[in-house]
């Protein structure tokens, strides 16, 4: 079956791609280790102005890339532009930064030199998920290629064209041929990709199950992994925040790139003193959003990415209201053509019901109500995923204890939940582990080589 490149504001079908066959894997495999070979040899000078050419693309094409991003999955073309510029971001802190990051480090003991040198693993196979298609790949390959591995990109099945545009970009940047390449496979292949012997990590951004099944199959052949998986970020408002603020925050942090990110923020957990005020500016927040074509640059939400996202996320839905929740706004998909679902606010919601466990893919927000500090943090960490968590407060006590106590790889204090390339980025419990950027980015697929050199001989 041809891979598909389908519009999910029209459901028009823009273009198909033959996925690869086994005799051009193998190729591309070949391609990955000979390339690791030279890539591996060239000096951090040579791979920083590669990368730093790589960002110049990015910017000069962003308008290309952000149409193609929108066109692919939907998301709104300023998002799209705004993703492209990120990617460019990130790319530029790697290229001035790894060489430091990766630089020898000494450590005294008896010898008569003794240090760790960071080298690279070879070629790692990154699994990734369409909801940001660029800055996805870009945060894995940027400190990858900067650490002298090479790339294998396996993307989503829904956005071909985003994939063969990444690799495009290496290639045009400078890069050793091979040094990064995307597999048109899906995601029944990826297991034989993995077992292959120059194929020496991966990483996965995506659901758990994808998640679980990359890590298993890993395990077997012992291929360190890192996996950035699902969450269900609390969005915790306490009686001293600014309320006009945490509101607006609000409504953003959970329609952000159509409802589909991972750090979304999904349970809006609310103090009793400023409830119904804040539950009544959000749904009027959600309410005023512009839904429409994604390339309109009014659009706020764009389409679903794909028919399957939306009837999932409209049974989530309906099984929570069925449980016994109620719908303050919205709670069902737009008629017409396009994958659209109108913003939706969720109240009541029982404990054991889809909103309160699962991970809600698009624009719908869960609100619960609590009596205080206690009560608000045991619920927010009542799930299986620990990735982000925003919480609003002016009071120091309760922030701290929020910044202690909350189980999330990442929390944020009166601001919406986002990543930077200088800060670590991933999750604990179900939501994944390792991390991805800054320097403990980079230094997840190194070699950390513990060199001792007792003296002369
Ligand atoms: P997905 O269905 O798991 O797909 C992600 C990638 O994994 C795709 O390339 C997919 O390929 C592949 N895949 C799926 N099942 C696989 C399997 N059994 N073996 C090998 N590969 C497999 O996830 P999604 O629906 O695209 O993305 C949404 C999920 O990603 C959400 O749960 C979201 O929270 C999470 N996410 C997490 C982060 C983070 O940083 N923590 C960031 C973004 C998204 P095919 O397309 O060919 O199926």
């Amino acid at each position: 079956m041809p891979m598909q490149s389908v519009n999910p504001a029209t459901g028009e079908v823009l273009e198909e791609f033959e996925p690869d066959r086994p005799e051009r894997i193998e190729e591309k495999l070949a391609r990955a280790w000979a390339a690791y070979g030279e890539h591996r040899a060239t000096p951090f000078a040579d791979r920083s102005q590669r990368m730093m050419r790589a960002a110049e693309i990015l910017e000069e094409e962003k308008g290309q890339f952000a149409r193609m991003m929108t066109e692919e999955m939907g998301k709104p073309i300023g998002a799209a532009v705004a993703e492209a510029e990120k990617c460019a971001w990130a790319c530029r802190f790697y290229a001035e930064n790894a060489e430091r990051m990766l630089a020898d480090e000494e450590v005294e003991t008896s010898a008569r030199r003794s240090f760790v040198k960071y080298l690279p693993v070879g070629p790692v196979l990154a699994v990734m998920p369409w909801n940001f298609p660029f800055w996805q790949v870009f945060r894995f390959a940027a400190p990858a290629l900067m650490a002298g591995n090479v790339g294998l990109l396996k993307h989503a099945s829904n956005v071909p064209r985003c994939a063969t545009a990444i690799e495009d970009i290496f290639r045009r940047a400078g890069f050793v041929v091979g040094a990064f390449q995307a597999l048109l496979i899906d995601s029944g292949a990826v297991a034989a990709v993995l077992d292959d012997p120059r194929v020496r990590a991966a990483t996965l951004t995506g659901s758990n199950s994808a998640g679980a099944a990359i890590a298993e199959r890993a395990g077997r052949r012992i291929k360190k992994t890192v996996l950035e998986l699902g969450g269900s970020d609390p969005f915790i408002v306490m009686p001293s925040a600014k309320l006009e603020s945490a509101i607006s925050t609000a409504v953003t942090a959970r329609t952000i790139n159509n409802g589909e990110s991972c750090i979304a923020a999904k349970r809006f957990i609310v103090h009793e003193a400023v409830y119904d005020r804040f539950v009544d500016g959000l749904v009027k927040g959600l309410e005023g959003l512009e839904l429409g074509d994604p390339l309109d640059e009014q659009t706020q939400i764009g389409p679903l990415a794909t028919p399957a996202i939306a009837e999932e996320l409209d049974d989530q839905v309906r099984r929570t209201v069925a449980a016994g929740a109620r719908v303050l706004t919205g709670g069902r998909r737009l008629d017409g053509p396009g994958n659209f679902y109108l913003p939706t606010v969720l109240s009541d919601i029982p404990p054991g019901s889809p909103a309160a466990c699962e991970e809600l893919f698009g624009p719908v927000a869960a609100v619960f109500e609590v009596g205080g500090l206690d009560e608000a943090i045991a619920l927010a960490n009542d799930s299986i995923y620990g990735l982000g968590c925003s919480v609003w407060t002016q009071e120091e006590e309760e922030r701290t204890r929020f910044i202690n106590e909350i189980e999330t790889g990442l929390i944020f204090v009166n601001a919406m939940v986002a990543s930077d390339p200088r800060l670590p980025f991933g999750g604990v419990k179900e939501s994944g582990y390792g991390r991805e950027l800054g320097v403990w980015g980079i230094r997840e697929f190194v070699n950390a080589k513990a060199v001792w050199i007792a003296g002369d001989g």
